[in-house]
C-alpha cells in the first residue's frame, strides 16, 4: 500500500506538470496570437419569435493555436482572465465586432460577451465608447452580455457602471441566467434590458412536464419584468415549439445557424432582406 502511495504521488506530480506546461503554452500563445492576427471572431444569429428573422448576431471568440489547433474559449478565456490578457483580447473582439456590425443593417445588433474582469477596469466605459467610434457604430446597436459570477458582486460600483454603460445607449444582458446561485438577486439588483436562459435548461423541456415548468416560468419572469427572453441552446423544432408556446422574445441555437464566419454572416443577412 505505501508503494502505490507513493506511485500515486508521483503521476499527480506528473500531471500537474503537463497541466501547468499547457497553461504556460497557452499563455504565451494567445499573446502571440494577439500580436499576429491569430484570433478570430464568428457570429451565432439571434432570431426573433414575433418576426421569424435575425435582429442580433452575438460575436464568438475563435482561436487556432499554430501547434495544438483550435482551442475552446471555454479554455482560454480563464487563463486570459487570470493574467489580464482579457483586457487586451476583450477589447480586440469589440472592436472587430463593432466593425462587422457596421456592415450589416441597421436594425441588426451585435452581442460581445464581457468578462467580470473587464468590470474591474475604470477604462471600461472610455473603451466601449471608443470601440464604437472607431467602427462608427451606433450605441444602440450594441449588447453586452454579462455572466452573473462573484467577481460581479452587488456592489454600488457595479450598479454604477451598468447605469453608466446603458447611459452610453448600449443594451445589457445578464447571460447563463439561472446557473449561479444568485441570479435571482441580480434581476432585482441590476437594470438588465435582456436575459439568456442557459442552454443547459433547453435540455429535456420537450419530454419533461417539471423542465419545461422551469423554463416557463424563467421565461414569465423575464417578460413580467419587461426584459427580452432569450432561449440559447435551441437544437430541434421541438424545442423551438415549447420556447416559443412558453412566450419567449428570442432564440439562438444550432436549429437556426451554429455560429459562422463574418462573411457568412453577411450573406445571411442580406439574403433576408431580399426575400
Ligand atoms: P456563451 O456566452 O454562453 O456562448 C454560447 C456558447 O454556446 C457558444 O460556445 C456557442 O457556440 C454555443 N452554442 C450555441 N448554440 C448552441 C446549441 O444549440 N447547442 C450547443 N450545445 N451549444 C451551442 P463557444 O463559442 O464555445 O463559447 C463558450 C463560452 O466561451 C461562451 O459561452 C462565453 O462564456 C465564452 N466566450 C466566447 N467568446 C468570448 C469572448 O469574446 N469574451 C468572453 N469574455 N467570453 C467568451
Ligand atoms: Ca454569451
Ligand atoms: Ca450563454
Ligand atoms: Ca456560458
Amino acid at each position: 500500500a505505501k508503494s502505490e502511495g507513493r506511485g500515486t504521488y508521483h503521476f499527480f506530480e506528473a500531471g500537474m506538470d503537463a497541466t501547468l506546461q499547457r497553461r504556460r503554452t497557452l499563455e504565451t500563445g494567445l499573446r502571440d496570437a494577439l500580436a499576429n492576427n491569430g484570433l478570430s471572431v464568428v457570429f451565432q444569429p439571434i432570431v426573433s419569435l414575433q418576426t421569424n428573422t435575425v435582429v442580433a448576431a452575438e460575436a464568438l471568440m475563435r482561436w487556432d493555436h499554430p501547434q495544438l489547433g483550435p482551442i475552446s474559449p471555454v479554455e482560454f478565456i480563464p487563463i486570459a482572465e487570470e493574467t489580464g490578457i482579457i483586457h487586451a483580447i476583450g477589447g480586440w473582439i469589440l472592436e472587430a465586432a463593432a466593425k462587422a456590425a457596421a456592415c450589416w443593417p441597421g436594425h441588426v445588433r451585435v452581442a460581445v460577451n464581457l468578462s467580470p474582469i473587464q468590470f474591474k477596469r475604470p477604462d471600461l466605459i472610455a473603451t466601449i465608447r471608443a470601440a464604437l467610434k472607431a467602427a462608427g457604430l451606433d450605441a444602440s446597436r450594441l449588447e453586452l452580455e454579462i455572466t452573473e459570477s462573484l467577481l460581479l458582486e452587488n456592489s454600488q460600483s457595479n450598479l454604477d457602471l451598468l447605469l453608466a454603460l446603458r447611459g452610453l445607449g448600449v443594451r445589457v444582458a445578464m447571460d447563463d441566467f439561472g446557473t449561479g446561485y444568485s441570479s435571482l438577486s441580480y434581476l432585482r439588483a441590476f437594470p438588465f434590458d435582456k436575459i439568456k436562459i442557459d442552454r443547459s435548461f433547453m435540455a429535456d423541456v420537450a419530454t419533461k412536464a417539471d423542465s419545461r415548468a422551469i423554463l416557463g416560468a424563467m421565461i414569465s419572469l423575464g417578460n413580467n419584468l419587461g426584459m427580452t427572453t432569450v432561449a440559447e441552446g435551441v437544437e430541434t423544432a421541438e424545442q423551438l415549439a415549447v420556447v416559443r408556446a412558453e412566450g419567449c422574445t428570442q432564440v439562438q441555437g444550432y436549429f437556426f445557424s451554429p455560429p459562422v464566419d463574418g462573411a457568412t454572416m453577411l450573406a445571411l443577412l442580406e439574403a433576408e432582406k431580399s426575400d
